[in-house]
């Protein structure tokens, strides 16, 4: 059994049927979730014939870690699972602290034509310990204690709903990796009807939402992002504009900057007209494209991300650029899928980028 998949009322009745007291089940939470721990026989306080039958019930760690690369501001972690798909995770440091970037499906079967992860398609989704392992393995590895979550590696999160969303629950329950709802982020293609889903779940609806617009209408939306002919834009807003949303949070639009596609001044001006009196309640987060070279998009100038920036601005709406991180050397969100060109290395060891 994969002790990440539990929550912990399931560990303490596993603990009863197997003749121990539910409290053990508490121990080995602390052990895993709050110290790292993963090997059992070090977990002190658990009685030593508990801590020898353990390994051959359950199991921690379900990724195999194939190689890190490292760039200035992130590291790529790559993973295999069980059954031989890769996956992989980015540890981004930002100024004052450090956010994990996890995968939620190995592929997507969303389509979008800019996105490198679309190319071959869904292969499958990750289960709830496979979510997990990503930030245990990658904590392990890292002295500072990673804080802020975003599904915004591979695959579409809320095409991954019960999964994510039980994947969630451990990460913010207090006996789990306690971290604060608000530091955990769901980026999606806007799926309308898990979108609805997630409004009315107690634990989703907290998580911060990020909403991969990319396209002011649904004409050019529907043709960089499939998904829109049956997820259409003006039903997708009202959905956002009724999210229910506590007080000074926002919901983020991503608009993926692609040249002479999306990029120009009129687009920006139809985007202020989207959002028209909402603009209290989005922020949005232009992301200059990083070109793939299996894709015929490029990156616009920087001047002409800024002059889409300050279109946004003179109509009050609060715009970030945002710079992938790591994208120089291992590509970037909505690029992550194994490339060649990276030697994998074992575990702990740098990983060469050979081109
Ligand atoms: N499937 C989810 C989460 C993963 S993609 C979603 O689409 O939101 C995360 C972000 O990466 C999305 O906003 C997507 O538009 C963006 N993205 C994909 N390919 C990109 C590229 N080549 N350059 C910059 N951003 C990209
Ligand atoms: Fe899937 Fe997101 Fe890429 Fe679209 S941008 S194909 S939804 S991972």
């Amino acid at each position: 059994m994969e002790l990440l998949s539990l929550n912990r009322q399931e560990l303490r009745k596993y603990m009863e049927s197997l003749g121990y007291e539910p409290f053990r089940a508490d121990q080995i939470l602390k052990w895993v979730y709050k110290k790292f721990t993963t090997d059992f026989s070090s977990m002190s306080d658990v009685p030593k014939k508990l801590r020898e039958e353990l390994p051959k019930l359950l199991s921690v760690h379900c990724l195999e870690p194939l190689g890190r690369v490292p760039a200035p501001d992130a590291v790529k972690y790559m993973f295999r699972t069980r059954d031989g798909h890769l996956v992989e995770t980015v540890l981004i440091k930002e100024r004052d602290h450090l956010t994990l970037c996890v995968s939620s499906q190995v592929g997507c079967a969303v389509g979008c034509t800019f996105c490198a992860t679309a190319v071959d398609g869904l292969r499958r989704n990750l289960e709830v310990h496979e979510i997990l392992d990503q930030f245990l393995q990658v904590q392990r590895d890292t002295s500072e204690r990673i804080r802020n979550v975003v599904f915004m590696g591979m695959g579409e999160p809320l095409a991954n709903y019960e999964n994510v969303k039980r994947a969630s629950e451990i990460m913010v329950s207090p006996w789990g990796l306690d971290l604060s709802k608000r530091r955990i982020t769901i980026s999606t293609s806007g799926l309308i009807r898990q979108l609805e889903k997630m409004a009315s779940d107690r634990v989703m609806k907290e998580l911060n939402l990020a909403v991969s617009l990319n396209a002011p209408s649904q004409e050019l939306r529907e043709r960089i992002m499939p998904i829109a002919k049956t997820n259409p834009l003006k039903e997708l807003m009202r959905v956002l504009v009724n999210f229910p949303l506590s007080r000074y949070r926002r919901i983020t639009l991503e608009y993926v900057l692609i040249k002479d596609l999306n990029d120009g001044p009129e687009h920006a001006r139809e985007l202020v007209r989207l959002i028209g009196k909402y603009r209290k309640r989005f922020k949005v987060n232009l992301i200059p494209y990083n070109p793939d070279p299996v894709l015929p998009y490029e990156r616009p100038t920087l001047d002409r991300v800024y002059e889409f920036q300050k279109v946004l601005w003179k109509a009050n709406l609060s715009a970030l650029v945002r710079f992938s991180k790591g994208a120089d050397v291992f590509g970037a969100c909505g690029q992550l899928r194994n490339r060649s060109v990276v030697k994998f290395k074992p575990h702990g060891q740098e990983s060469e980028v050979g081109r």
